[in-house]
C-alpha cells in the first residue's frame, strides 16, 4: 500500500482493484460471495495503512473511474476524479466555488466522504447530489440531508456506502479570476505546508477554539522524530514522513503528540488521518 498513500507507507493489500465504474458492484457481489472483506479507496492522500497490511480487498477509485462533465452550473465526476481535474473542468465552463478545492490532493469521492475543505471552503457548499452504491449492491442518490455534512463528516463511512458519483453545483464566474484564485491558492500552500515530504496533509483535526499546529508547537513538539516520522518544522500541524518511516513510527508519534498536548493543555487532538488495515502483525 505504501505506492497507494501519500505517506508512502504501509503493507501489501491482499487484493488490489481499481475497477471502472461499471464493475464495481459485481466486484463488491463477488467479495461477498466469498466473504473477502473489502474497504474503498481513493487517492489515499488521508490514509495511514500499518506495515502489516490490508487483509482483504482494496477497491481503488482511480484514473479509470474518472470521468467529469459539464453541464450549465452542473459538473458530474465519477469518485476517482483527482480535486484538481475537477477544478479545472469547473474553470474551462466559468464555474466558480471549486477553487478552494483545488490544491487537495484527493480524488472527489474522498473529498465528499471526508467533507474536505480549505480557505474557507468545504463540499458541503457546492455538492449538490452524491450517487453511492449500497453494500447490498443498489444504487441509491443521496440528498444532501441524508449526507449529513459536519466537520470533515459524513454519513457516507457510516453506512458503508461507497460513492460512485459527484454532482456539484457551482456559480457562473470569471475565468481569470478563477484561475488567479486557484495559482494564488496553491503558492499558499507551497509556502506554508510541507509539501516536499510524504504526508497525509493536517494529521489531526481542529479541536473547538483552538489550532492543532499551534498546540504542537506550543507543547515544544516541532521537529519531534520517532525514526523517520517528524512534526514537520514547516507546519507543526503536519506529521511528515523522512524517507523511511514505518507506519508503526508515525502512530507511534502520532500518540506521543496526543498525550503531550493533553498533559499541557488539556486538549484532546483527534485524528483527521484515517488508519486502515493492521499495525502490529508484520
Ligand atoms: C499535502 C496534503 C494537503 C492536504 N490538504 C487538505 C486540505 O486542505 N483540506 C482537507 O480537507 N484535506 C486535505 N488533505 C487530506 C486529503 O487530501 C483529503 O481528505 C482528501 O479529500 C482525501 O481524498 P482521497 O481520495 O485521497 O481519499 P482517501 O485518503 O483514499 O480516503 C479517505 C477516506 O475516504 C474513503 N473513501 C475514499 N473514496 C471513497 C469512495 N469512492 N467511496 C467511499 N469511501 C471512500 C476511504 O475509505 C477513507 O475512509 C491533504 C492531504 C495532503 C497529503
Amino acid at each position: 500500500m505504501s505506492s497507494h498513500t501519500t505517506f508512502r507507507v504501509g503493507g501489501p493489500a491482499e487484493y488490489y482493484v481499481r475497477p471502472k465504474r461499471t464493475q464495481v458492484a459485481e466486484i463488491i457481489a463477488l467479495c461477498q460471495t466469498y466473504d473477502i472483506p473489502w474497504l474503498v479507496i481513493g487517492n489515499g492522500s488521508n490514509l495511514l495503512v500499518g506495515d502489516g497490511g490490508i487483509e482483504g480487498l482494496v477497491l481503488e477509485f482511480g484514473q479509470e473511474a474518472a470521468q467529469v462533465t459539464a453541464e450549465g452550473n452542473v459538473i458530474t465526476a465519477q469518485a476517482g476524479a483527482p480535486l484538481f481535474a475537477v477544478a479545472r473542468k469547473a474553470a474551462e465552463h466559468s464555474l466558480t466555488g471549486m477553487e478552494f478545492a483545488s490544491g487537495i490532493p484527493g480524488t472527489i469521492g474522498g473529498a465528499v466522504v471526508m467533507n474536505a475543505g480549505a480557505y474557507g471552503g468545504e463540499m458541503s457548499q457546492i455538492v449538490r447530489k452524491v450517487t453511492v452504491l449500497t453494500p447490498e449492491g443498489i444504487e441509491k442518490e443521496l440528498s444532501l440531508e441524508e449526507l449529513d455534512f459536519g466537520y470533515r463528516h459524513s454519513s457516507i463511512p457510516v453506512h458503508h456506502y461507497i460513492v460512485l458519483d459527484v454532482e456539484l453545483l457551482l456559480q457562473p464566474g470569471d475565468v481569470r479570476q478563477i484561475e488567479e484564485r486557484m495559482a494564488e491558492l496553491r503558492s499558499q500552500r507551497s509556502k506554508k505546508q510541507p509539501l516536499e515530504y510524504p504526508s497525509a496533509g493536517s494529521t489531526f483535526k481542529r479541536p473547538e477554539g483552538y489550532f492543532a499546529g499551534k498546540l504542537i508547537e506550543d507543547a515544544g513538539l516541532r521537529g519531534y522524530r520517532v525514526g523517520d516520522a517528524q512534526v514537520s518544522e514547516k507546519h507543526c500541524g503536519f506529521v511528515i514522513n523522512r524517507g523511511q518511516a514505518a507506519a508503526a513510527d508515525i502512530r507511534q508519534l502520532i500518540s506521543d503528540v496526543q498525550k503531550q498536548v493533553e498533559n499541557q493543555f488539556g486538549v484532546k487532538l483527534d485524528t483527521e488521518v484515517r488508519f486502515l488495515g493492521e499495525f502490529n502483525k508484520i
